[in-house]
């Protein structure tokens, strides 16, 4: 008869880790990716770990899992084209260099975009079309605008958007690394929802003062009625006393 730890360890779940990538295939990725992160001007070389999955495209390991910073990409993407794998690494670079509590908003889609952009600009990377970079973007990267736009009709999305080209199109040419200029782009979003959060006071502020100069322009137009109707009847005095004075002058001829 089994005994209980018999019957456990026949039970038990085999685990399997991810093997290192086979030379032939972790020369190619090499390859293709360091001029990549080159051009990016990133300080550093993250890894990629090429996952058999195809849950995914690719994730971003967060730092207590990876220390080396590595993102784990679908080895999927090996078979789609060197663009889907360039693309999907940049965007979870950008994950990555953007750091903590962040989701797919604002200033990751400008973070993102900008390492398209400068991967794009760049004689040494020829998996992406020059100046395509934002056709690489898509509504995925921002599926969190500001909760301050929530009530836009499209709930703030083309806002976030035009932000993000923006600033993106700002920091790409810029000479700083990548992870320098996420911290500004980060920086920079903080500022820019500080202005949506105060834009209802704002607002309510400038209706009333709109409303104070309104209502202090009806008072003095009211004042102006008071002052012509005084103004009548007092030339109509004078042209009555006149009268008077007229009839006594030539009344008694
Ligand atoms: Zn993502």
């Amino acid at each position: 008869m089994a005994t209980d730890l018999e019957e456990v360890e026949a039970l038990s779940v085999p685990v399997f880790q991810v093997q290192s990538a086979p030379p032939a295939l972790a020369g190619w990725v090499t390859r293709l990716l360091t001029p990549v992160v080159a051009a990016c001007r990133l300080r550093r070389a993250y890894p990629i770990e090429l996952r058999p999955t195809g849950c995914w495209a690719g994730w971003a390991l967060a730092p207590e899992y990876a220390p080396d910073r590595r993102v784990s990409v679908s080895n999927l993407m090996l078979y789609r084209s060197p663009r889907a794998l360039v693309t999907i690494y940049l965007h979870e670079l950008a994950h990555q260099i953007v750091g903590a509590d962040h989701d797919h908003d604002a200033q990751f889609f400008a973070t993102n975009l900008m390492l398209l952009l400068r991967a794009s600009d760049s004689v040494d990377v020829d998996v992406l079309p020059a100046g395509g970079a934002l056709a690489e973007m898509g509504l995925y990267d921002i599926q969190a605008p500001p909760v301050e736009l929530q009530r836009e009709p499209d709930a703030g999305v083309g806002r976030a958007v035009s932000w993000a080209i923006s600033v993106a199109h700002e920091f790409a040419p810029k000479a700083m690394t990548a992870e320098d200029a996420a911290a500004e782009i980060c920086a920079r979003y903080a500022a820019w929802i500080l202005q949506l959060e105060a834009a209802p006071a704002k607002a309510a502020a400038a209706a009333a003062a709109r409303a104070q100069a309104a209502a202090a322009a009806i008072s003095t137009a009211q004042r102006l009625r008071r002052v012509h109707a005084w103004m009548a009847v007092a030339a109509v005095t004078v042209l009555a006393e006149a009268f008077m004075l007229l009839k006594f002058a030539f009344g008694g001829a």
